[in-house]
């Protein structure tokens, strides 16, 4: 495997390369590595560790994404690189998204093509690509690739991501992507810049973009106790994905483990309980509860009746016979629920 040639960056002065790619817009010297670990500046040209290789790929459930409103109940085969643009101290995926960083070594994984990728996607019975685990911006080059694939043998593409994007990558990316799950991590530009080496503004301009673009959109929050689950901050966060997005975006409040550089103990159920009645209060018609085996609010209920329409167990789904609620006639929110 070699590096290849990068795409969205720009010459500079003095054989510097400015990356276009993610809105940390790292201007990169000769030798210089990108804050992602995976692009770098060789005698003026920028070059991706990324473009040809996976260190992850599985068949999951599209919930496990999670993504509960989007082709419930299939499979999507799903791709992941090393490295990622965010340094978050309680990284739940930090072997893959952090230690390429650290080690100054090429990607490690196994070689591929779109084309293989995509056949293996067909040929497993996934509906769809996702592309996750570490960070997909910094392998865009295989996602778009991917996606142009996918999208000609009838499959759906699917974006896990920090929302980090440029605007270059967004327009790149805009018709290929046909939903998204993005973290809003927390509502303070001082958590993101400290603890995840980015700023929450750009973020939030990504996720006001991606829902121009017509995606799919579902927001995921890891709350970490006493670190991002302020009532107030929540407050503001919940009323960003209303006012923005919309009432009907699934708002995913997911338990954190320790993990990686951080020891705050796990989040009680109880907290997650209450971010879930502020999103509620706030108007989100679809709150879900992560990482807790077994809660109510795994389930999906109609938003104007409260009847349970979608029963989930684990990562089993049982999908209603219809989209449209027995008891009220409300049509639940998404893409590909039975007609
Ligand atoms: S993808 Fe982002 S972090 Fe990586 S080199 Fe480009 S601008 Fe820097």
């Amino acid at each position: 495997m070699a590096d290849s040639i990068a795409q969205l960056w720009d010459s500079k002065d003095r054989n510097a390369a400015a990356c276009r790619l993610c809105r940390h817009a790292c201007t990169l010297l000769p030798g210089q590595w990108g804050l992602c670990g995976v692009r770098h500046n060789v005698n003026g040209t920028l070059y991706t560790t990324t473009a040809d290789r996976v260190a992850a790929a599985n068949l999951d459930p599209v919930e496990k994404k999670p993504l509960y409103h989007f082709l419930p109940g299939t499979r999507t085969f799903s791709i992941g690189t090393e490295g990622c643009n965010f340094a978050c101290g309680f990284c739940q995926n930090h072997a893959l998204s952090q230690t390429v960083k650290t080690s100054r070594r090429m990607s490690a994984g196994t070689a591929v093509t779109p084309e293989g990728i995509v056949e293996a996607a067909g040929g497993c019975g996934a509906r769809s690509l996702s592309y996750t685990y570490s960070e997909p911006t910094i392998f865009f080059e295989l996602v778009k690739g991917c996606a142009e694939q996918a999208l000609r043998r009838g499959l759906k593409n699917i974006l896990v991501s920090n929302g980090y994007e440029s605007r270059p990558c967004l327009e790149a990316l805009g018709p290929l992507i046909q939903a998204a799950n993005f973290d809003l991590k927390a509502f303070s530009d001082a958590f993101y810049q400290k603890i995840c080496n980015a700023r929450l503004a750009p973020v939030l301009d990504t996720l006001r973009f991606a829902k121009k673009l017509g995606w799919w959109i579902e927001i995921t929050t890891l709350l970490i106790p006493a670190v991002n689950d302020a009532p107030k901050e929540l407050d503001g966060l919940s009323s960003f994905i209303r006012d923005e997005l919309g009432a009907d975006t699934p708002w995913h409040i997911s338990r954190y483990r320790p993990e990686y550089l951080f020891t705050v103990p796990p989040t009680q159920t109880a907290r997650l309980e209450q971010a879930a009645e502020i999103g509620k209060k706030n108007g989100l018609r679809h709150v879900y509860i992560g990482n807790v085996p077994g809660h109510p609010l795994n389930h999906t209920y109609c938003s104007t009746c409260g009847a349970l329409l979608v029963k989930r167990d684990g990562y089993h789904t049982t999908l209603p016979k219809s989209k449209i609620c027995p008891v009220c006639a409300t049509a639940l929110p998404g893409v590909g629920w039975p007609e």
